[in-house]
């Protein structure tokens, strides 16, 4: 159903990702689909996200319209699904969660614990090439954050095995880092998203001990199994990368 970030939890914060089991989803959206607006049943997705909740502890998480642009939402009180476009949302209260939906995008969870400030990112090679998490970085400073305190973790996403690209996304990832993030295997490009994220990170004064990353791919993972938008042409559910700020 999840994994709870090790990193997060070893300084006392609740940060999850979830996988697509253990929900009432059927088909296509089987079984613990996130995502409104899909095709999936409306009912199947709140019951789906009160499982989550219940199973790992968190309250209901403020949403956001994800548009794969560097937009923010500063987030307090009860959470719930705002209708604006936002692929940061921050917060600097406590009990507050914020959650973004992917399906081969990286999800990105950042928090400082002693500046109190937390937020959920939406990394997919659009928003990477706009360095979505730099801003996030950027933002969260501005709240009175220190690169130096902040933690990262960095969910399942479509890997390098599996995201082929054009010569164009690939240059466009290197540069948003300053680091060639291109394989070539069998004639094709690869890109690697989420070293591409790792490097703004530490461009932006994150320390490398303060990065986890997620070893899985959604495109290819079988145990836990996610949804992977290229791999089920466009039909298929979200799954949720979540923090709660204590
Ligand atoms: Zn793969």
């Amino acid at each position: 159903m999840f994994y709870t970030s090790k990193l997060m939890a070893k300084h006392g914060i609740n940060a999850v990702f979830s996988d697509r089991d253990g929900g009432v989803s059927e088909g296509a959206f089987s079984s613990l689909n996130l995502g409104e607006g899909l095709g999936d049943a409306s009912e199947y997705v709140v019951q789906n996200l009160a499982r989550l909740c219940r199973a790992s502890a968190m309250p209901a998480p403020h949403q956001a319209k994800q548009v794969h642009g560097i937009q923010i939402l500063h987030c307090e009180g009860d959470g719930v699904s705002h209708q604006r476009d936002a692929d940061i949302l921050i917060t600097t209260h406590s009990g507050v969660a914020l959650a973004v939906r992917t399906a081969d995008c990286l999800p990105i969870i950042l928090v400082d614990v002693e500046a109190g400030v937390a937020a959920a990112v939406h990394a997919g090679w659009r928003g990477t090439v706009q360095k979505v998490v730099s801003i996030a970085i950027d933002v969260m400073c501005d709240k009175g954050a220190n690169p130096a305190q902040i933690l990262a973790s960095l969910g399942p996403s479509i890997a390098s095995c599996c995201f082929a690209v054009n010569a164009e996304v690939a240059e466009a990832l290197s540069q948003s880092c300053g680091v060639d993030v291109r394989l070539n295997q069998g004639g094709k490009v690869f890109a690697d998203l989420a070293k591409a994220n790792r490097h703004q990170l530490l461009g932006k004064g994150v320390q490398a001990s303060c990065i986890e990353m997620s070893p899985s791919c959604t495109h290819c993972s079988e145990q836990p199994s996610y949804f992977s938008h290229r791999r089920d042409c466009g039909k298929t559910g979200r799954q949720l990368a979540m923090i709660s700020l204590s």
